[in-house]
């Protein structure tokens, strides 16, 4: 079987919950007949119905998955020092910014996966609670209203992040990768001269600001 079909009827939410690098691979090593039906806690009971039919296996023997309340990422502004770690390891390319910049989430783009907290040196950025669901796009533009399966079109604007990403990024980043610290402590060092570089930034653009004569 092609492992396309598969990954057809997966969220693209590449969000490893499955134990795999993201849909592909998952859609792959069922087709090698390695991995369970029952692994995409996103893509619920649909899924699951979904690849049991295309495998043609009786999924009777499995428990459906239940997907997790609905989350989304956020910044907390005031922690972000701007080092641009997060960008690399959203997969859908869900957070916008720049070294020494504040960053911020998508929050139409992301999934609340939560990928991303564990690369934020600063700890702050947070998974909240999200009652709406994923904007529902095509890659071409707004999905023509009424829409007859609006998760689909969610999956297919993900996967076009998705590979957006891996254009921008690589298929696999690692600590170490280029322009990456390799270590802790070369982190912490790199953190420390952000801070210092802020700190001056800060500093002369107090002494340039225009002074009141009368003070
Ligand atoms: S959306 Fe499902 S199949 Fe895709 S990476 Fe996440 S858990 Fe795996
Ligand atoms: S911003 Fe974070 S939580 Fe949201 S999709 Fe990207 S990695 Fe997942
Ligand atoms: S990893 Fe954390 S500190 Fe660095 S840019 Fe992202 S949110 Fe800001």
């Amino acid at each position: 079987m092609d492992p396309g079909s598969l990954d057809e009827v997966l969220p693209q939410w590449q969000c490893r919950q499955c134990g795999y690098p993201g849909c592909r691979p998952y859609a792959e090593a069922l087709v090698r007949g390695e991995a369970a039906i029952d692994r995409c806690r996103p893509g619920g009971t649909a899924t699951f119905l979904a690849l049991a039919r295309l495998l043609d296996i009786d999924p009777t023997g499995f428990t459906p998955p239940v997907p997790d309340p609905p989350k989304r990422a956020r910044i907390d502004p005031g922690h972000c020092i701007g080092c641009a770690r997060c960008l690399p390891a959203c997969p859908v390319d869900a957070i916008a910014g720049a070294r020494h910049l504040l960053h911020e989430i998508l929050f139409s783009e992301c999934t609340g996966c939560g990928i991303c907290l564990a690369s934020c040196p600063t700890d702050c950025i947070h998974l909240v609670d999200y009652p709406g669901t994923l904007r529902s796009r095509s890659p071409d533009g707004p999905v023509p209203d009424p829409c007859a399966d609006p998760g689909h079109h969610q999956a297919v604007w993900l996967k076009y992040r998705h590979g957006r990403h891996q254009d921008r990024f690589g298929a696999e980043h690692k600590p170490g990768a280029e322009g990456e610290p390799d270590s802790r402590e070369a982190l912490l060092a790199e953190i420390h001269l952000m801070v210092e570089e802020r700190r001056a930034r800060r500093l002369t653009r107090h002494r340039e600001a225009p002074r009141n004569p009368k003070s």
